[in-house]
């Protein structure tokens, strides 16, 4: 601070002195005519303007003024002019002096602009190089922003609040207290522009027009300009960062995609192939009659676990294409009652062995795939079936309930115990106690839960062991 004064004490007596210089010089020793005093104290003055601002010029234009009446405009030594002319002269003087002054004046400030927006262009350029160089993911851009910021502006500390998930990243030596974090929380979302206080600049971060959080810088002098290009360029690399992290997502589910439907069909190939060869041939040999006793027990148990292992080849790539959203459903207008009667034919050994009861109105109709949901009608019925005893009833009906049409399948069989009432719709859950001895794979409900789903409803189970199931897919009734 005192140095500074010394400069401008030193500045005021150079430019004073230089004055009295030239006055001293040309009155006592060199003699010349006004014309060149006039024209040597207009150098002067506009050096003045140039080298050290409007300021000096403008007041050694006055004094300079005062001097050329006094010692070179007759008469010498007085501060009257007798010839009006003069008068003339003398304002053109000081009018030149003070024009001239203000042109260099405008000339010094507009180059003094484009050196510090150079400096500002440079600093922007810096920034957003390094974020560039940071954004591979959102995570590793946020945590090295405000270093990056503080890097480039030359400030204390740089403080970034998002208001997405309420986080804070710090970078220099000030860091916030729990009692200024709820104060910078409130100003994220509403301060209008940059504010300057004391040493202090908060700039509001903005994605479009939406408040995006808070970037503190402690220590730094900036431009309302610049701190909001800094802004600018910060959530630009935010978004830019969260735009590329959902490209490489979307990518790599799309990867997934297509690794998944290449294990199906490599299952399917791979598994079903000897499947085939193993069940043909024990088949073969069985029909052949040619084998022993013994063997004849193995080569059936071969034949029958080959069944079982093929359907659940089937029903887990049914399953999984289920999941890939890889089967094409129509969905129409469909008859209850056609529905349930066609899912009957398809499982015809039900009837064989238990009285079925249907009690469905003619005229309900829901919007389905007929020959997708025949196979969780089917699937329900086998059910009711496989876990009943042989004799014991089935009864299947539908009802309308609200917006949707309920289908449910009842019997009287062993039932289900509470605790695994939910668990036996996950894929390859079958019930502990009661299912030994009788076959299944524990995908049936599973598929018939992503059908249902994919109908647009739901399926669920009421049940008490001993006593029975029912089980109810609900799906939405057709509109016309
Ligand atoms: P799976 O019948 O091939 O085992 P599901 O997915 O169709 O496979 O059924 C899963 C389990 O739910 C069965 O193993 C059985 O324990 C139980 N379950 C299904 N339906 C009934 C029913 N009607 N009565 C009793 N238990 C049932």
């Amino acid at each position: 601070m005192n140095s500074r004064r010394v400069v401008t004490g030193t500045k005021w007596a150079l430019a004073f002195g230089a004055l009295a210089a030239t006055v001293l010089v040309y009155r006592s020793w060199l003699h010349v005519n006004p014309t060149t005093v006039a024209l040597t104290l207009l150098l002067l003055i506009l050096i003045l303007a140039t080298e050290w601002g409007l300021r000096y010029a403008v007041t050694i234009s006055i004094a300079a003024t005062t001097c050329y009446n006094f010692f070179f405009l007759p008469p010498v030594g007085t501060f009257t002019i007798s010839d009006p002319q003069n008068w003339l002269a003398l304002f053109a003087f000081l009018a030149t002096a003070i024009i001239a002054s203000r042109l260099s004046q405008r000339a010094r400030d507009e180059a003094a602009d484009a050196r510090s927006r150079q400096r500002e262009l440079e600093m922007l350029f810096r920034l957003s190089r390094d974020l560039l160089l940071q954004s591979e993911t959102v995570t590793s851009l946020l945590s090295s922003a405000p270093a990056a910021v503080l890097g480039v502006t030359a400030g204390r500390s740089a403080i970034l609040y998002l208001i997405q998930g309420d986080r804070l990243y710090q970078a220099g030596t000030n860091t916030l207290t729990d009692i200024e974090i709820p104060h910078l929380r409130q100003l994220a979302s509403t301060l209008p522009d940059v504010r300057n206080s004391g040493e202090e600049t908060l700039i509001p971060l903005r994605t479009g027009i939406r408040p995006a959080g808070l970037l503190l810088l402690v220590g730094v002098a900036l431009s309302p300009a610049t701190a909001n290009a800094i802004a600018g360029l910060v959530s630009i690399s935010i978004d830019r960062a969260q735009a590329l992290e959902t490209v490489t997502r979307s990518e790599a589910a799309k990867e997934s995609e297509r690794l998944r439907s290449l294990m199906i069909d490599s299952i399917t190939h791979e598994l079903r192939t000897p499947l085939t060869s193993i069940k043909g041939a024990a088949t073969a040999l069985l029909a052949g009659g040619v084998v022993q006793e013994s063997s004849h027990e193995l080569l059936t148990i071969i034949d029958e676990e080959s069944d079982r292992l093929n359907r659940l080849v089937s029903e887990a790539v049914e399953m999984a294409q289920l999941d890939a959203q890889q089967v094409q459903m129509h969905f129409v207008p469909v008859s209850v009652r056609e529905l349930i009667m066609k899912s009957r034919e398809n499982c015809a050994w039900v009837q064989e062995e238990h009285p079925l009861r249907v009690d469905v109105d003619d005229e309900l109709e829901i919007r389905a795939d007929a020959t997708v949901l025949q196979k969780v009608i089917c699937n329900l019925l086998e059910n009711a079936a496989k876990y009943s005893k042989p004799g014991a009833p089935v009864t299947i009906s539908a009802e309308r309930q609200g917006a949707n049409i309920a289908i449910s399948v009842a019997d009287r069989g062993i039932g289900i115990d509470p605790s695994e009432q939910t668990l036996i719709f996950e894929r390859f859950y079958r019930a502990r106690a009661q299912t030994q001895g009788i076959s299944g794979t524990g995908m049936g409900l599973a598929i018939s839960r992503a059908i249902t789903e994919a109908h647009g409803g739901e399926i669920q189970v009421t049940s008490q062991p001993g006593q029975g199931s029912v089980f109810t897919v609900s799906v939405p009734a057709s509109q016309s």
